[in-house]
């Protein structure tokens, strides 16, 4: 009571201050084509997300986020009844099996839910791109009942069980077993060691009464090779734990409390021949092996296709979150002031500095640039579809070589970001209410999860070394992305650009990406080929993670960024030319954020690019400057640009960041209104009373 009386007195005692509102003076800045961007945005579903959109605001289920302190299991609870909302309201809008083979529209349509909250967007990833996907991709007709019982029948809630506590990256290693019984017509499926228990399965603790899991198949002792099996976990009636089976939870972690990510161990557990996804291979009543892909890496390249899919939905959210991030930041930076000159009134609004500009411009930049390689690489996916269980196709290593390439530098790109947003906020991004800390933790893990980015990018090294062998070989390559391979030596190469104007030039910018990517990729694969031939007996294993630091991983990587400058730069060439239409403040924003993102890459990895004086000092300060003037010229479209960024106010659930413009007011009114904000420790007797 007195602390109400406390607040009443501080908002009667103090005169109010008009003050102005800096959000509108900055929003009014530019007048940007919302239609068009829109457009880049979500291409043309829109619309459906739209409906979607409406109901996470008008279900009161979906009250603002950050307004609960739930418990890990009220949070987990919470979310399944979300999850079905979602699904139910959702297939009024959308057929769902449209959605699953079209990566685009199944990221634009879950980007609500994605905003809202990342475990339940999880949820869905899990349940229908990773089990579903898994099913549809390596099962026959006999399976179809298991896709019904999903998404018709809503009997079964899927998870995927591919990791064990021994192996992550090295899922080839798995030591699952599944013994074929010719006598039961039946697999055995075991967990020998405590290294085989499946590990940090989404859904698996709690919620999941069905599984696809992975191990590796065994027929008269003979093994094949990992196969796939469906596995029911838990008995519908009473959600118990199937006899056999030992389920149990992972434990806290540093974010996506929704998710109950489970272990299990099988012991002796007993599935039906039929269980077994049989597309590419089976196992006759008698137990005769038969196959369509008899190499077993091959086959289970194939096997592994549901994950592909899902790095494209890290490819895809990634810049939508860090839009998110970015419009949480820059709304806040340009209502809060700090400092001033002596002889002004007003302090200055952070987003007038300079260095605020040079940390959060480069970001908005870098969400348009992965939002448009996004979408060219759906377009690549779906190209590729009906090859894609294809063993000779060229299209499918290429796709996997560029998601893979993609997906680790789009959740770099998002996750460092994000966190530099929080740090752009200074304490009251740290927050929970900012909910700059929920994206950032809830985030984390897609650096990790569908292929350590690390690992991933050995397998983008590989593909690239061996089109260059193919290349050097004189054999013909059909390639998408590798047309800037070039088999002369690059080394000694210099860039010709005298000025600042003609370095910045698009075909210019391009140019230097595409000598960085040579470069590394001769380097490479030189230091691989003298490495050998200096030592004939060592291990080609050893060569190739001895090649890996400032060479394989450093290439890859810079083959990914010169996929996206080009991509952009496609983009911008088109608008140059017309063949995309928009108003002048549009084409002057995205030609200079495309500048900005170049430049910003090249001056992150500068000593590469100074390599054998490509570039010279010179140029180091055409890019430095060069940031620093488009930053200064981007100042008065960056707010406009990221008020188009999702989501809207309804959902934006930031205490720092009130579309209304005002700050201050927001703040007080969340910090107020929180639970137990005024509340005395509960145990205060046991600090100062009891000795
Ligand atoms: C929250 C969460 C949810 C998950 N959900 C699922 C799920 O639903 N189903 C499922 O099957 N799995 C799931 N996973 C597992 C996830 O896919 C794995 O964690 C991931 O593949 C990485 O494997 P790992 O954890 O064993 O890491 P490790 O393979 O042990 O890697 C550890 C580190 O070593 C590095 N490293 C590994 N090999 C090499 C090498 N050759 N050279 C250089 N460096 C190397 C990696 O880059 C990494 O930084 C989940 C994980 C988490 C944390």
């Amino acid at each position: 009571m007195k602390s109400l009386n406390v607040i009443s007195n501080h908002f009667t005692v103090s005169a109010p201050i008009v003050q102005e509102n800096l959000l509108e003076k900055y929003r009014s800045m530019s007048n940007l084509d919302v239609k068009f961007l829109n457009k880049l945005y979500y291409g043309n579903h829109e619309l459906e997300m739209k409906q979607l959109e409406k109901v996470l605001i008008e279900n009161p289920l979906f009250k603002t986020e950050t307004q609960e302190e739930l418990s890990r299991q009220d949070e987990r609870e919470v979310g399944i009844k979300k999850m079905r909302v979602i699904f139910d309201e959702g297939r009024r809008i959308v057929e769902p099996s449209t959605l699953y083979n079209d990566p685009q529209r199944f990221l634009i349509f879950g980007l609500p839910t994605l905003i809202y909250n990342q475990a339940i967007a999880t949820k869905f990833s899990v349940s229908f791109i990773l089990y579903f996907k898994t099913i549809d991709n390596l099962g026959t007709e006999i399976h179809q009942k298991y896709k019904d019982r999903l998404i018709e029948q809503q009997s079964d809630v899927g998870c995927f069980a591919l990791t064990e506590l021994g192996h992550g990256s090295n899922v080839r290693s798995i030591m699952t077993t599944a013994h074929y019984d010719p006598k039961k017509e039946e697999f055995i499926i075991n967990t020998p060691t405590d290294l085989a228990m499946k590990f940090w399965i989404g859904g698996a603790s709690q919620t999941a009464t069905i599984a696809v899991v992975f191990a590796q198949l065994y027929i008269d002792g003979k093994s094949e090779g990992p196969h796939v099996f469906l596995v029911p976990l838990r008995d519908k009636r009473t959600f118990e734990v199937l006899p056999g089976l030992i389920i149990g939870d992972c434990g806290k972690k540093n974010g996506q409390d929704g998710i109950d990510n489970g272990f299990i161990i099988f012991n002796n557990y007993r599935i039906p021949r039929e269980n077994l996804l049989n597309r590419f291979s089976n196992v006759t009543k008698e137990g005769k092996f038969e196959t369509t892909i008899p190499n077993i890496d091959k086959r289970f390249a194939v096997q592994l296709g549901s994950l592909s899919q899902g790095r494209l939905m890290i490819i895809g959210s990634s810049p939508r979150l860090l839009g998110y991030a970015t419009k949480i930041a820059l709304r806040f930076a340009a209502m809060r002031r700090q400092f001033g000159k002596p002889d002004e009134k007003e302090e200055v609004p952070l987003i007038e500095y300079p260095l605020h500009q040079y940390r959060l411009f480069p970001l908005v930049a870098s969400v348009i640039a992965c939002k448009i390689t996004g979408t060219k690489v759906y377009e690549m996916w779906q190209d590729c579809l009906p090859e894609l269980f294809d063993p000779e196709s060229t299209k499918v290593p290429e796709i996997h070589a560029i998601t893979s390439s993609l997906k680790a530098i789009h959740s770099w790109i998002a996750m460092r970001g994000i966190q530099e947003c929080r740090e752009a906020c200074g304490g009251l991004g740290y927050s929970y209410y900012s909910k700059l800390g929920i994206l950032r933790n809830n985030f984390d893990i897609n650096q990790t999860w569908e292929g350590d980015n690390n690992v991933l990018l050995q397998q983008t090294a590989k593909y690239l070394i061996d089109i260059m062998q193919a290349l050097v070989k004189g054999k013909k390559v059909q390639t998408q992305t590798c047309h800037w391979i070039k088999k002369t030596p690059v080394e000694g190469q210099q860039n010709e650009t005298t000025t600042e104007e003609e370095f910045l030039r698009g075909e210019n910018l391009y140019a230097v990406f595409q000598h960085r990517t040579n470069l590394l990729l001769q380097k490479s694969g030189m230091k691989l080929a003298m490495a050998m031939a200096q030592d004939k007996t060592a291990n080609p294993i050893d060569l190739w993670n001895n090649t890996q630091v400032f060479h394989l991983n450093a290439l890859s990587k810079s083959f990914g960024e010169l996929f996206i400058v080009q991509q952009f730069h496609t983009f911008i060439k088109k608008l140059e030319n017309d063949e995309l239409k928009t108003n002048k403040d549009t084409k002057e924003a995205l030609s200079k954020l495309f500048q900005l993102f170049c430049l910003s890459k090249i001056e992150a990895d500068l000593g590469t690019f100074r390599d054998g004086d490509y570039l010279t000092s010179e140029h180091g300060d055409f890019v430095r400057n060069s940031i620093l003037r488009l930053c200064g010229e981007l100042k008065r479209h960056i707010i406009p640009l990221v008020e188009t960024f999702y989501p809207i106010d309804e959902l934006m659930d930031s205490m720092i960041a009130p579309g209304s413009g005002d700050l201050y007011g927001s703040i007080v009114n969340k910090v107020y209104g929180a639970p137990k904000v005024f509340q005395r420790i509960q145990n205060w007797e046991d600090i100062y009373l009891k000795k």
